[in-house]
């Protein structure tokens, strides 16, 4: 078959390899109908974090069709359209009973790894190195599917594979920033990066209510994606974002703050960001947290920030002092996606959002490789990519 592999920093390639075969009985084999490039993919091709090797297949949004079933799995059955979630979740551990599927005891292959490097494992990712168990990933014409009695969703043949595909990740993902700020009905969201995450959180935080919500980016078709959604916002090579912030909430800053940005931050107009790629380009730092700080600052006391963007490792010069002091509240995670995608299904199925909206380009997976770049360098007004194996 044909899938998208990493081959070292900035080198994806659309190779033929093996076909996937069922290892486990509850596996199922997917023929995939659709696949994404994620915003968490570009970490792994600019290299940023750790554990890929040279040959793994990338990829942990796509959706559709079951080839093949392992003979435990009696939930699914050959010819189900599926979207698979990014995370891999066994159903049946103490975390999955709580809705705590990002963080699965059991889907991690790889679990000593992750217990030594974060003190305990979170749950197995497809397409996302060998620390969360170097799952051959879905951006391929198949995939093997582990525990895929307990990820996968069904979907309905009344919505395209554009409607639903999402649901594996970037929708869900900007749904749990939004549902982690605890939004009241007075609150100012304030929302870093208007990427595919952040596009989702806007329609989100508007959806969940909030009284304004404001969206901070610098690339003006994102900008625009962003208004459309109900947002205002500011660009951060234009303008002081602590500034505006305090200007738009009477002084007081945001009740909520939402970083969908992650540890590749840009700031033009501040000397911290230069520092963090100093000490990033000499290993002495792994992420850049431009953006946590500025949250952390501009954050109005007792307010929530909620951290649905990546980060790898260790970060310097974070204000603690101040996020304590200040008595804010931190929220983190992968997403919990199959914790949301009940609700999220029923929402797109009624109509009150479509997230196709979010897509900008439509191509071949032979195509892959130059997407990539594309995407990372937000060229042709690049805001999400679908493939089609
Ligand atoms: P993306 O790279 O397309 O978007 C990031 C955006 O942030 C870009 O538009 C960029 O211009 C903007 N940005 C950079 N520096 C900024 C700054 N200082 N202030 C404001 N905006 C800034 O990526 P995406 O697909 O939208 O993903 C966003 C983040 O969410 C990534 O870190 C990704 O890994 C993460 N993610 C997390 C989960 C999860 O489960 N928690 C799931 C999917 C994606
Ligand atoms: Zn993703
Ligand atoms: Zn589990």
């Amino acid at each position: 078959m044909r899938a998208l592999r990493w081959h070292g920093k900035h080198d994806i390639r659309c190779d033929t390899v093996p076909d996937p075969v069922i290892e486990h009985g509850r596996d199922a084999i997917i023929k995939v109908s659709s696949c994404a490039i994620c915003g968490s993919d570009l970490h792994l091709y600019d290299n940023f974090i750790p554990g890929t090797k040279s040959g793994d297949i990338m990829g942990h949004e796509f959706m559709g069709e079951v080839m093949e079933v392992g003979n435990a799995n009696t939930r699914l059955k050959v010819g189900d359209r599926v979207v698979v979630p990014f995370t891999i979740i066994c159903g049946e551990c103490d975390q999955c009973r709580r809705g705590n599927f990002s963080v699965c005891e059991r889907s991690n292959r790889n679990k000593a790894l992750a217990d030594k490097a974060f003190g305990h494992s979170p749950a197995g990712l497809f397409g996302y190195t060998h620390l969360t168990g170097g799952y051959p990933g879905g951006q391929a014409e198949y995939v093997r599917v582990p525990f895929a009695d307990a990820g996968c969703i069904k979907v309905p043949a009344s919505l395209t594979d554009e409607q639903v595909l999402f649901l594996s990740d970037i929708f869900p993902t900007g749904w749990q920033a939004a549902v982690q700020c605890d939004i009241e009905p007075a609150d100012t969201v304030a929302i870093w990066g208007a990427g595919p995450v952040g596009q989702f959180a806007i329609r989100s935080a508007v959806l969940l209510g909030a009284r304004q919500v404001i969206a901070i980016d610098h690339v003006p078709e994102r900008l625009a994606m962003a208004r459309a959604g109900g947002a205002i916002t500011i660009d951060f090579d234009e303008e002081s974002v602590i500034e505006r912030l305090n200007a738009l909430t009477d002084g007081k800053g945001p009740e909520k703050c939402i970083d969908a940005v992650g540890l590749e931050a840009h700031a033009s107009r501040s000397i911290d960001s230069l520092y963090d790629r100093a000490k990033q380009a000499v290993m002495l730092e792994t992420d850049r947290p431009h953006v946590l700080r500025e949250m952390i600052y501009v954050c109005r006391p007792a307010g929530t920030l909620s951290v649905p963007g990546v980060y790898g490792g260790l970060l310097d010069k974070v204000p603690f002092g101040a996020l304590m002091n200040k008595g804010l509240t931190l929220r983190t995670g992968q997403t919990h996606v199959n914790r949301w995608t009940d609700d999220l299904l029923k929402r797109i199925e009624e109509g009150e959002i479509d997230p196709s909206f979010v897509i900008t380009h439509n191509v071949s997976l032979e195509q892959g490789p130059l997407m990539y770049e594309t995407f990372r360098q937000k060229q042709d007004g690049c805001i999400k990519v679908v493939m089609k194996p």
